[in-house]
């Protein structure tokens, strides 16, 4: 285009949009705007509808250009506007920006992740009409003694629900966040006369102005939060308030039961009495139905849920009431944290060391780092909490980048768990269980309490063997053993999902003998139910809770106290509270000892002290037994004789003799492919892209296979990127990112850049 018109610097020259689509392309795209409309009012981040191939898309406007690339008769108009007005803000844009740059991922992919399905395809983010059903209690319900309703707790919360809530109404989206099965539990109500159905107008009348809220709140929060806090739940508190107008991030180490999430729901209340909105994001809310419990009880009708167990719509409405400032308080998953919010105060991460904020398909963004440059745009405070801190963080706290707080008891009444090393050498074992660790089971058993076993391995056993030959049942996709699912009677591959039928006799010698060989939690529950008959057993894992609302019953049953025993997997390590469970046992602590990630002490320590965090959180003192054929091993040692802070500190020295992160950084580059040449060829073509001259202190290890290399039935490889220098690791990847697409291997390979790995796998 001439200098001429890129001189005349009316508004209408700047008549080009540059937009991003949700594909897998770094290039924007350039459009005309829709035929006769003025671009004038056109602010970057409102989605367009585009012609696009032979099909229209939703598209994002990330700026507004005087001049394209394109031949003019090239360039197609848009079809329509989609949003008045954007509804990202200039903040949140911003934060896609530096997320799309720094994980190396194509902007419009990252502006995908910040929209809801429903929006994502074009539509309207207008509020719907309120249309819900509302309900109040009867003078009845004013009046009943609540210990009538002792028989059914679910009844008796929500009429305590309504009483706490002013003025008394509650519509169907607020019951929904109370509780999710609360259509029975209104019904009976509705039933008893203790509830009645009343007109939507009387809900309108609740949105009153902000500045009401607030004063009508007052008397009735005083009572709500009536615990008092200790002196260093009131220090937390105090610290992080005085910071809510700025940037700062806080490290809240506190051990498990010390009172962390009482911390949140004060700072919580703090933020929401400056009119500020606040982001709360936890690993996995499926698991910790209490957690949402305890908050919405708290602030009933100002929490929206964000979560992949909600519908598309439930998700849309989430994200539309917290985007307009209708209601103040997101609770969600690493993926609400793009949620752009009307006057965000404070962002708040629960159990910061868990590797689920870390995405690991497609963006593969780690929501706990986004979530700090988060705060750092906006402004506010972020607050990161956990009882067993990542390294990374304590870290920071120790280079006094994070602020660190410190729970160092029990709330209440309640005194940490004792550990203990339970020597199982030369022991008979049965199913894996000890005689010691069983006569502790039945002692505890005895006195009413609940006991909680842990193994990370669900199914029957890893394996099935042939005791003739030795032929062990192998995944034909993948480098990996076959595990027994006794229950659907097969052999199921956990990389794959492939299945396939028990063999009657080996495939191998045709010998009839084929034994399970190791432990997986189908079999020490039928080993239990064996030594302990009559004893209700809940097991709680991926295959026990697949049915939607099992996981829920399950979580009550063992709430309400029928589950005398609880085995289960990972699942158990979530925040849980617990509060009869007295003995928990880790049946093969080993079985995390001797991991190929650099990172899996790490990861065993904090998975030991979770656990042992379930136990004894309430009046009753708890135990924790760790059966093992390593007592001596120096991390069992450290972490059970001086603790998670002085293990963490061992292994940090670690890392930094061998310069690893969080005293180094790393990106990985992954590839694979059907054929293995097919990858490695790629990823030397990658490399050879790389001007390695200009970046002497870059560490390249590569191609190497991965970890598990044969998966699904194609071959894994990957370069891993390492250097002391950030901005450096940048760098390079910025040169490799921008050329791979040319390259002429990259068609037949599947490829992916993961910056800052949790794992190598
Ligand atoms: P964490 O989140 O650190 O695991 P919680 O906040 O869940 O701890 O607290 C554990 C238990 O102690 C909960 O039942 C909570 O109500 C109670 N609690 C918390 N703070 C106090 C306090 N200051 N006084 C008495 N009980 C408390
Ligand atoms: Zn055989
Ligand atoms: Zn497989």
């Amino acid at each position: 285009m001439s200098n001429t018109a890129a001189k005349s610097s009316n508004s209408a020259s700047h008549s080009i949009l540059s937009v991003a689509v949700s594909l897998p392309v770094f290039r924007l795209f350039d459009y005309l705007p829709p035929t006769g409309v003025c671009t004038d009012n056109l602010i970057p981040g409102v989605r367009l509808e585009v012609p696009f191939g032979k099909t229209k898309i939703i598209a994002y406007l990330i700026e507004l250009k005087e001049e394209s690339q394109l031949e003019p008769d090239k360039l197609k108009p848009a079809l329509r506007i989609v949003d008045a007005a954007p509804l990202l803000h200039g903040y949140d844009l911003q934060l896609l920006h530096w997320a799309s740059r720094y994980y190396h991922h194509p902007l419009g992919e990252v502006f995908k992740a910040a929209f809801p399905a429903n929006l994502r395809k074009g539509m309207s983010a207008a509020l719907p009409e309120a249309k819900q059903s509302a309900y109040k209690l009867t003078a009845l319900g004013e009046l009943i003694d609540l210990d009538t309703l002792s028989r059914s707790p679910k009844q008796s919360r929500l009429i305590l629900a309504f009483r706490q809530h002013y003025p008394g109404i509650l519509n169907t989206s607020d019951l929904r966040a109370l509780d999710k099965n609360w259509r029975a539990a209104v019904t009976s109500l509705i039933g008893k006369c203790l509830l009645e159905k009343c007109a939507s107008e009387a809900v309108a009348a609740r949105e009153i102005s902000e500045s009401d809220v607030a004063e009508i709140e007052q008397p009735e929060n005083n009572n709500r939060n009536s615990i008092l806090l200790n002196n260093q739940q009131q220090t937390a508190v105090a610290t992080v308030t005085a910071a809510l107008n700025q940037f700062a991030v806080f490290l809240l180490n506190g051990i498990t039961g010390s009172g962390k999430t009482e911390v949140y729901l004060h700072l919580i209340q703090e933020a929401l009495s400056r009119d500020r909105q606040v982001l709360v994001l936890v690993p996995e809310i499926n698991l910790t139905p209490q957690l949402e419990q305890r908050f919405s009880q708290r602030f009933p009708g100002k929490i929206c849920l964000f979560h992949s167990g909600l519908t598309a719509n439930q998700r849309q409405n989430a994200w539309v009431n917290i985007q307009q400032g209708v209601r103040k308080i997101l609770i969600g998953t690493r993926s609400a944290l793009f949620t752009p919010m009307h006057n965000i105060g404070l962002i708040i991460l629960d159990e910061e060391h868990d590797t689920s904020f870390k995405q690991q398909e497609g963006f593969r963004f780690s929501a706990r780092d986004t979530a700090i440059m988060r705060g750092k745009i906006s402004g506010i405070p972020v607050l990161l909490g956990s009882a067993t801190p990542s390294l990374e963080s304590l870290y920071n706290a120790r280079q006094q980048r994070y602020h660190e707080l410190v729970l160092s008891e029990r709330a209440g009444a309640a005194t940490p768990p004792m550990l203990r090393l339970l020597d199982i050498r030369n022991k008979k074992l049965d199913s894996g269980l000890s005689a010691p660790l069983l006569a502790e089971i039945g002692k505890t058993l005895a006195q009413h309490e609940q006991v909680l076993l842990f193994l990370n391995r669900r199914g029957f056993a890893p394996t099935l063997i042939c005791h003739g030959c030795g032929w062990v049942a192998r995944c034909r996709s993948c480098d990996a053993n076959l595990v027994i699912h006794s229950r659907d009677r097969c052999l199921r591959c956990h990389h794959c999902g492939k299945e396939q039928a028990i063999p009657a006799s080996c495939p191998a010698c045709a010998a009839k003998e084929l034994v399970p060989a190791g432990l997986g939690t189908e079999r020490i529950e039928q080993t239990l139910h064996g030594l302990f008959p009559g004893t209700r057993l809940v097991r709680l894992d991926r295959d026990s809770t697949r049915q939607k609302g099992s996981l829920e019953k399950y979580l009550e049953e063992i709430n309400r106290g029928e589950a005398e025993l609880i085995l289960g997997t990972q699942m158990l390590a979530k925040g849980h509270h617990f509060p009869n469970v007295t003995l928990v046992a880790i049946i093969d602590v080993d079985s995390g000892l001797f991991g190929i990630d650099y990172r899996s002490s790490e990861r065993l320590a904090q998975l030991i002290v979770q656990i042992s965090g379930r136990a004894g959180r309430a009046a009753k003192p708890g135990q924790v037994i760790l059966q093992t054929r390593h007592p001596d091993h120096p991390l069992l040692k450290t972490l059970i004789s001086n603790g998670y802070r002085q293990f963490a500190n061992s292994i940090l020295a670690e890392r930094q003799a061998a310069n690893l992160p969080p005293f180094s950084y790393q990106a990985v580059l992954r590839a694979q492919a059907s054929k293995p040449e097919t990858v490695l060829a790629f990823l030397q073509n990658v490399m050879a892209l790389l001007n390695l001259k200009k970046y002497p202190h870059l560490l390249m290890l590569g191609p190497v296979s991965a970890p598990m290399e044969k998966r699904a039935g194609a071959y894994r490889y990957q370069v891993l990127f390492q250097s002391n220098n950030r901005a450096h690791l940048q760098k390079i990847l910025d040169e490799m990112a921008g050329n791979i697409d040319s390259l002429a291997t990259v068609k037949k390979v599947r490829w992916s850049l993961d910056v800052d790995p949790v794992d190598l796998f």
